[in-house]
């Protein structure tokens, strides 16, 4: 698409802000369902109807089985996941059988049985069910459309991961047999579950009718209503057009409370909050804060399309089911007594949350990326985005709340509050399960997201804003790559803005800018002989003569600029860049504020004619695309800035001139949020240390362990 349609897309989104109709789907489910609590048994039956947007004809259709994760420790799930992660340990101590599995009975097309078979393309594991294929009575061809009725049966996990619950609580994820989704590259995404990798799909019509246990409160993707009470089962069906998947939860204890809420861009959505009872005093909160997330993204990315969304707060029995994101329904937090404990209260972390998870309704939800083979697509602009909802509607400088009675900021780039280790594969590899043990958390969520943060400073946030919504508006309810939001990028914002998107994925090493040398020297002229106008000065080594003698003229700084020298080593790409010494005149930017904290670098007792040599040297990355700002601080409060494009692997400066060099201050305005030690981004000469720039940094990597502890994954 040209880029002057990309602009009229966006004039035309400016106009009618509202969401458009959604799309017919190629899918649709039929399914009814009953959950008996004692056993945690779900007995369904299902008619898909699945129509080939495929190229070619298809013989056989892949299905999720995704129950079958929990089936037994040799699943490739539990081998990949729960035993580092999820405390395999704590749930058999708690349990004496906390397994879960499904079957289908059979698979019927036009009243004929198919065949089967469980496969296990990614690890050849015999003991993984988790994926099947299953054989079609006769090829499908392009635009033919084929009905699959099946019977089955299956039963929850104990509350494990993401899905199951015993007793009072269930969330019901990942539950019934679900055809695989087609890539963007026309073929089926053939995967086995894996603990990282998640849900990948087609859009599909959703018509699901649930039997719970009389009198539980229940939520669900989509609008519900209770059909019918029989035999100690309420019936509940809940309807949901073009969504990528559908999930419930049901309890005991629950409430579902519904509020609608008129959406900045037009229309209504209502907001369900699915709690423990008897916490209603919070309802209004959690309510604000779905609403806000609501607003920010409909405003700035794209119109929330779908008539509800429901934040579920599970009870501590469903504590494992926290923190999860579907189709217009999503987990947050843990629901209940916590947020009223004083030290919990005053912080956002649960607001936190909801931003996250409800960002996600963009970021795989509408537009359905595939998180098994690109994980860091959703993840990193869905932490991105969440940090956007908080920072709009609670500002930068306490946005995450309080802790302790301290604000803590938004913007802290969570990179610091990690171990400081650069070497992982780049951001772009995949899939996305194979980079476990190699900081997914980092590499598929800060990353991106202090990438995203990092452009929108250096490019502008009206010009990020703009890469995403047209992102959003030509992709939803699709499946790009990350090379189509690249595409999206250079059209909307040029080749600057998509070079520094692209660099920071393809690239492995985390970037990193630091001061690595700051020295200074009382100016003496050099021993030996030296002309002084039309004369010869033999100066000793003991020279007590004119201190000036030697001084190049432009140390007096008669015209108010500062003379700096800057080394420049040239650097290699496919071809080379000579290096230079440049002289360059720089204007001060102004008085260093405070000189009193900096100012006593010398004694005072020096008299007016010392001059100093200073000598800076600083290191970075070598991108292309990370240009950054270097300060030079000097004792008299006098500030010169030189702008470094950053290409290179390092930079010196020297400077002789009337007052020393106190500091150097790399990316004085903390643009380079992608920087993963920022505190080494300063040196000051007296003292030697490091300047730490920010201590409220520090203190929200305190909230991100808090947060990271009440969610093990979002
Ligand atoms: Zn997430």
């Amino acid at each position: 698409m040209a880029r002057t349609t990309i602009g009229l897309l966006l004039i035309m989104a400016s106009f009618a802000l509202s969401a458009a109709p959604l799309p017919e789907s190629n899918i649709s489910y039929s399914i009814e369902v009953r959950l008996d609590p004692e056993t945690r048994n779900l007995d369904g039956k299902e008619t898909i109807t699945w129509r080939n947007t495929l190229e070619t004809s298809v013989d056989s259709i892949p299905m999720h089985l995704y129950l079958n994760a929990f089936s037994n420790r040799g699943s490739s799930w539990f081998q990949k996941t729960l035993g580092e992660r999820f405390q395999e340990s704590t749930i058999l101590k708690r349990f004496d059988d906390p397994w879960g599995w499904t079957e289908p009975d059979n698979i019927r097309q036009d009243g004929v049985e198919l065949a089967w078979q469980p496969v296990a393309p990614d690890d050849g594991n015999h003991l993984d069910r988790s994926l099947i294929e299953v054989v079609l009575n006769e090829p499908l061809a392009p635009g033919e459309t084929v009905t699959l009725d099946i019977d089955w049966s299956g039963r929850l996990p104990a509350a494990a991961a993401r899905t199951g619950g015993y007793d009072r609580f269930f969330f019901i994820a990942q539950w019934f047999p679900k055809v695989a989704g087609v890539r963007p590259e026309g073929d089926f995404n053939r995967h086995q579950f894996f603990g990282p990798t998640e849900f990948f799909a087609g859009f599909a019509d959703y018509d699901v009718t649930i039997a719970i246990p009389e009198g539980w409160g229940i939520a669900a993707t989509g609008k519900g209503e209770l059909l019918r009470t029989e035999d100690g089962y309420d019936w509940h069906r809940y309807q949901q057009k073009a969504v990528i998947d559908f999930a419930l939860a049901t309890g005991a204890d629950m409430e579902n409370v519904a509020t609608a809420h008129e959406l900045a861009t037009g229309g209504q959505v209502d907001i369900h909050i699915f709690q423990p009872k008897g916490y209603e005093h919070q309802l209004a909160r959690w309510t604000d804060a779905t609403a806000r997330s609501l607003d920010t993204m409909s405003t700035r990315v794209l119109p929330y399309p779908y008539e509800t969304v429901t934040v579920v707060l599970p009870p501590r029995a469903g504590s494992r089911a926290i923190g999860m994101e579907y189709p217009t329904l999503f987990t947050g937090g843990p629901g209940g007594e916590i947020w009223d404990y004083n030290l919990i209260k005053e912080t956002r972390i649960n607001e936190g949350v909801i931003a996250h998870e409800f960002a996600h309704q963009y970021f795989n939800a509408i537009v359905a990326t595939n998180e098994f083979e690109d994980a860091f697509m959703d993840e990193g602009m869905t932490e991105y985005w969440a940090a956007e909802i908080m920072l709009e509607n609670w500002g930068e400088e306490s946005g995450n709340g309080f802790l302790l009675g301290r604000a803590m900021n938004v913007n802290a780039s969570s990179m610091v509050a990690r171990p400081s280790e650069t070497n992982y594969p780049a951001v772009w590899s995949g899939p996305s399960f194979l980079a476990r043990g190699y900081g997914i958390g980092r590499q598929f969520y800060d990353r991106p997201a202090m990438t995203f943060e990092t452009a929108a400073r250096l490019f502008g946030q009206d010009v990020i804003d703009d890469v995403f919504a047209a992102y959003a508006q030509r992709w939803q309810f699709s499946h790009p790559r990350v090379e189509d939001f690249w595409a999206v990028a250079d059209e909307v914002a040029g080749p600057q803005v998509a070079g520094m998107l692209r660099e920071a994925y393809v690239h492995p090493h985390i970037p990193d800018y630091k001061v690595a040398k700051l020295e200074v020297k009382k100016y003496s002229p050099p021993p030996g002989y030296l002309r002084d106008g039309n004369e010869t000065v033999f100066v000793d080594v003991d020279w007590d003569g004119d201190k000036k003698l030697g001084l190049p003229v432009e140390a007096l700084e008669e015209d108010g600029q500062v003379l700096v020298s800057i080394l420049d080593p040239g650097h290699t790409r496919e071809t080379r860049t000579m290096g230079s010494i440049e002289r360059r005149f720089l204007d001060p930017v102004g008085e260093m504020e405070g000189t009193d904290e900096v100012g006593e670098v010398e004694s005072t007792d020096e008299d007016e004619t010392s001059f100093y040599a200073s000598n800076a040297r600083v290191v970075g990355p070598d991108w292309d695309h990370l240009p950054v700002i270097v300060e030079l601080r000097f004792a008299d409060g006098v500030v010169v800035r030189d702008e470094w494009d950053g290409k290179g692997v390092y930079r010196e400066y020297r400077i002789v001139r009337p007052s020393p060099l106190d500091s150097v201050v790399i990316d004085p305005d903390y643009n380079i949020r992608l920087d993963i030690v920022p505190v080494n981004n300063g040196l000051k000469h007296e003292g030697g240390g490091a300047i730490p720039k920010d201590w409220s940094r520090w203190l929200t990597g305190l909230y991100q362990l808090f947060a990271e502890g009440a969610a093990s994954w979002l």
